[in-house]
C-alpha cells in the first residue's frame, strides 16, 4: 500500500447484510496486503464455508462473557440474537505494525466508538430495501425469517449513515470497489487526521 505514516490505519466498515461488504473487504485485503480485517469475536454458529480464525473467532457465550468482563472488547454488540466483539489487543498489534486494520462492524459498535476511536468511518447502503432483499433471497443462506429480520434491521441501519464519514451505495460492485479504494489511498495521504 502507498503508505506515508509508521503506524497503521483504522478503517470502520458498517453495511448491512446483503450488501456486498464481504466480497469488497476481501478483494481490497487481496490487492492491498497492507490492508488487514480485523478478526470479530462471536457466539453466532460457524456457518458452512466459514473458517475459525479467518472468518471469525467462534467461542461460546461464557467465552464471550468473560473477554467482556476482562475489557477485552474495544466494543461488542448484540446483531440478530448473536454477540459480536472487536479485540482491543488484536487491532493494537495490526495498527502497531504499521497495517490498515478494516473492522467490519454494524452501526450499534461503530457509533459507540466514533467519539473516542480515530479512524475512518464508512457507511455502505444497498441501492434500495428492494434491491437488498432481492440479493439476500439470492444468496439463499438465511430463512424467510431472518431474512425479513435482516431487512428490517437494515432500515435502521441506513438511518444512521449520515453520522459516518463517508456513504457509499453499492450500486455496482466494480464502481463500488473503485470508491472504496479511492478513500483508502486518499486517506493515506491525508495530512490532519
Ligand atoms: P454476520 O453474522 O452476517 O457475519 O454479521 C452480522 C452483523 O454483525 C454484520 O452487520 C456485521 O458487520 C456485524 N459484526 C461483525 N463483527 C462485529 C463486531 O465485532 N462488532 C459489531 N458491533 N458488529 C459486528
Amino acid at each position: 500500500m502507498l503508505n506515508n505514516s509508521k503506524k497503521g490505519q483504522a478503517f470502520i466498515l458498517s453495511a448491512p447484510a446483503g450488501t456486498g461488504k464481504t466480497t469488497l473487504v476481501e478483494r481490497l485485503t487481496a490487492e492491498f496486503p497492507g490492508i488487514v480485517r480485523s478478526i470479530s469475536y462471536t457466539t453466532r454458529k460457524q456457518r458452512g464455508g466459514e473458517q475459525e480464525g479467518k472468518d471469525y473467532h467462534f467461542v461460546s457465550f461464557q467465552e464471550f462473557e468473560h473477554k467482556i468482563n476482562r475489557g477485552d472488547f474495544v466494543e461488542y454488540a448484540e446483531v440478530f440474537g448473536n454477540f459480536y466483539g472487536t479485540d482491543k489487543a488484536s487491532v493494537g498489534r495490526l495498527l502497531d505494525q504499521g497495517l490498515d486494520a478494516v473492522l467490519v462492524i454494524d452501526t450499534q459498535g461503530a457509533l459507540e466508538i466514533k467519539p473516542f476511536f480515530k479512524g475512518v468511518y464508512i457507511f455502505m447502503g444497498p441501492p434500495s430495501i428492494e434491491e437488498l432483499e432481492k440479493r439476500l433471497r439470492e444468496r439463499k443462506t438465511d430463512s424467510h425469517d431472518d431474512i425479513e429480520l435482516r431487512l428490517s434491521w437494515a432500515q435502521k441501519e441506513l438511518q444512521q449513515a449520515p453520522h459516518y464519514d463517508y456513504n457509499i451505495i453499492n450500486c455496482n460492485l466494480e464502481k463500488t470497489y473503485n470508491v472504496l479504494k479511492s478513500i483508502f489511498i486518499a486517506e493515506k495521504y491525508k495530512l490532519k487526521k
